[in-house]
């Protein structure tokens, strides 16, 4: 026996793939212009990748007779139209189109149409005709509530393969209908399509071939059949690019050299830790061990700190930094805004003086932001570049031209989400030698570990997953911005003021103007000092205030001097204030949940029990229906927050943030699909460790340098 000749051969069928969507039987050169115009589909893999929505197929049931029809199933009966009836109830804006039909064994059904009179003129009376829907009895007789109605030629019965009938995302000028049998002509001619994927792995993981995966996620024959076509392709996407990213890493690996500089016995970082008023948690151990390998080790780090805030991740980039200066090496760590660097640089300034920094015979340490003065800065630059600065803490300032070092061994990137790739590398360029510093970028904003894996597949992930001891969970509650316990939240504030703790007020910045946002927190800011808290301290903190400003208004809340600090997100993150026991947050409703986190996290940081109310802007507690401030007085886990504000929000906004490079997910969902986020993970770990070219793999490199380019993987690599 011979194996049927396939129509066209594999390299046939990937020329196939790439071909004009226009080539497509049925499609008409208008059609493909609204195809690409409305739904970006270009090629033949643009439509096949054009997929169904996921749960949406519709079964139409079996072609049944109506004497065995079942009642309250989806059937198909096929018929001929006997007559119609057009009834218009009185009172209503309603027209009902009544057919009556008779099927081949002379059964009877009513099929009515809501709004639909023109069905009357396209199928007369005569019309032979299947009707798909669910068969319900009314009184004595069975009738079809708007049913799907094809019509039948003379003895032409419904096609079987039409009986699950996908729905895809369409527009109005290209109805879904019309997209799924251009999906399914694009099928027809593809023929003999070679599989990319190594059949270890489908194996392994039970899946099906490429083939049968795509016919059946657009042309399944019964419902069961989609599941398993879907996972096929969803562990392709995946798969293709954790590829991408470990070849990436591989290569970045094989180029770059790094500095060896391990944790020195006796060092500073080792009398930094000793020193310590408290014992590092576990976690932050574990983060010692892992970024100490990784200094050790001549390759240089790449390595991502996660933490939820307050779990103690500048304590571990200040001992990242020490290591560094053990080999007399230099440190520097960025931070998005001067707020954060200085805080950075108190909070280090704080954390070193054991060590005698900025002592006549201790470590330097400095600040360089965009408000250090000309004269400062110059004299600033000069002690870098020679080395007698070995801890330089500022903002976008160091990355200039100008900043130059004498020997870097250290990056440290701070909520790295707000920086571009560009910056990471024009760092990690600050050396005169062409080896690279070790890199640790941290992030406050928890990241769900399905995203991390994906979105960091070129880094390793250390995630400080237990808060310091002592702390304990922010009481959160939700209130209507009108609320009358308003009056009684500002009694309690008052007395926990008198108990020495402090409180902030947060407005938001949203408006187009900032200045239109600036007057609304002044105007707060009037109402409470001169008003509500008369008799207290109420300070001011907005972008718009100078330096020096913004500094008195902050010192004066660190102090005490100020009881009550109203401010505008500039205080979203790092801020560090342990007496402040009190997050009220106006018009919350305008926080998305990451950031509502963030500044919940400025509260609950000493041992105090601490609060957050999050005023909506609904009218009544009745009407506060916000699933994120819901879920913000749900729990005060960063992960699980960040779980749901994924699930909430939809992935591609997450994605949006990065603004180029998207993965090109098309049916992968990071939270759903989490097992195979795991499982395509180590699978591309595996072959790129073995296999770093792939030449075992020729089709699966391929798929992967199509779909992941080095050129998107470099916009991919995170900042
Ligand atoms: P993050 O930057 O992750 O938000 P921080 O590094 O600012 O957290 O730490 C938050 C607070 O917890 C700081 O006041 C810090 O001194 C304190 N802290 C850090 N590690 C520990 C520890 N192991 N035990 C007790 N307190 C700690
Ligand atoms: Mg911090």
């Amino acid at each position: 026996m011979t194996a049927a000749t396939p129509t066209t051969t594999s390299s046939e069928a990937q020329a196939w793939l790439d071909a004009d969507v226009a080539l497509v039987e049925g499609v008409t050169s208008r059609a493909a212009r609204t195809l690409r115009q409305a739904l970006g589909i270009a090629t033949v893999r643009d439509l096949l990748e054009h997929y169904p929505h996921q749960g949406r197929y519709r079964d139409i049931g079996e072609q049944v007779a109506l004497s065995d029809a079942p009642l309250n199933e989806p059937v198909t009966i096929v018929g001929t139209v006997a007559r119609w009836n057009v009834i218009r109830p009185r009172g209503r804006r309603l027209t009902i189109a009544k057919a009556q039909l008779v099927d081949d064994a002379g059964g009877r059904v009513e099929a009515s149409f809501f709004n639909q009179e023109w069905r009357a003129r396209q199928t007369p009376a005569g019309t032979r005709v299947a009707v798909s829907g669910t068969l319900e009895r009314f009184r004595s007789a069975l009738q079809l509530r708007n049913p799907k109605l094809v019509v039948l030629d003379e003895g032409e019965a419904p096609d079987e393969a039409d009986r699950i009938q996908p729905t895809y995302p369409a527009t109005e000028a290209l109805p879904s209908a019309r997209i799924a049998r251009y999906a399914t002509a694009a099928l027809q001619g593809l023929g003999n399509l070679a599989d990319y994927l190594p059949i270890e792995l489908r194996r392994r993981h039970g899946l099906l071939d490429l083939d049968s995966a795509l016919r059946r996620i657009h042309r399944p024959a019964g419902l069961d059949e989609v599941g398993p076509a879907r996972d096929r392709l969803v562990y392709d996407e995946l798969l293709s690019l954790q590829v991408g990213l470990q070849q990436r890493r591989y290569r970045l690996e094989c180029e770059a050299v790094g500095l060896a500089q391990p944790p020195v016995p006796g060092g500073l970082a080792a009398r930094f830790v000793a020193g310590l008023a408290f014992a590092p948690t576990g976690a932050q151990s574990r983060a010692f061990d892992g970024i100490g390998a990784d200094l050790a080790a001549a390759k240089p780090m790449h390595r991502l700190l996660q933490g939820d805030v307050g779990s103690g991740k500048t304590l571990v980039a200040a001992w990242t930094m020490l290591c560094a200066l053990d080999h007399g090496h230099q440190a520097v760590l960025m931070a998005p805004t001067e707020v954060l660097a200085e805080q950075h640089l108190r909070t280090l300034t704080a954390l070193l003086a054991p060590l005698g920094v900025n002592a006549p015979t201790g470590p330097r340490l400095e600040l360089l932001t965009g408000s250090t003065t000309r004269r400062k800065r110059r004299g600033l630059l000069a002690e870098l570049a020679v080395g007698d600065v070995g801890l330089l803490i500022g903002t976008h300032a160091v990355l200039e031209d100008v900043v130059a070092f004498d020997d870097l061994g250290v990056v440290v990137i701070d909520e790295q989400h707000r920086f571009g790739v560009e910056h990471r590398t024009r760092l990690r360029d600050k050396r005169a030698d062409q080896r690279s510093p070790d890199v640790l970028v941290m992030t406050a904003t928890p990241i769900p570990r399905s995203l991390a894996l994906t979105l960091y597949g070129d880094l390793d992930v250390t995630v400080l997953d237990e808060l310091p001891p002592g702390r304990q969970e922010v009481r959160t509650k939700v209130l209507p911005s009108a609320s009358p316990r308003r009056a009684r939240l500002y009694d309690f504030v008052r007395e926990r003021v008198a108990a020495g703790e402090r409180a902030y007020v947060v407005c938001p910045l949203v408006s187009e103007s900032e200045a239109l946002d600036v007057a609304a927190a002044e105007e707060v800011h009037r109402h409470l000092s001169g008003d509500v808290f008369a008799d207290l301290g109420v300070a001011l903190v907005h972008g718009r205030l100078s330096g020096a400003e913004r500094d008195a208004a902050m010192e004066a809340f660190r102090s005490g001097a100020a009881q009550v600090l109203v401010a505008t997100t500039v205080i979203e993150v790092g801020v560090d204030v342990p007496e402040a026991t009190i997050m009220i947050v106006e018009d919350a409703d305008r926080f998305g949940i990451s950031q509502l986190h963030q500044l919940r996290g400025r509260v609950g940081r000493g041992t105090a029990r601490s609060y957050c109310v999050l005023f909506s802007s609904a009218p009544t507690d009745d009407e506060v229906d916000s699933p994120r401030l819901a879920a913000m007085s749900a729990t005060t886990d960063g992960f699980k927050l960040a779980e749901t504000d994924l699930e909430l929000r939809g992935e591609g906004s997450l994605f949006d943030t990065r603004q180029s490079g998207l993965p090109d997910l098309k049916l992968a969902k990071l939270v759903r699909d989490f097992g195979w986020v795991v499982r395509s993970r180590e699978d591309a770990r595996e072959l790129v460790a073995g296999d770093p070219e792939l030449t075992g793999h020729p089709l699966l490199a391929a798929e992967v340098r199509r779909r992941y380019g080095d050129e998107r993987l470099a916009a991919l690599e995170t900042g």
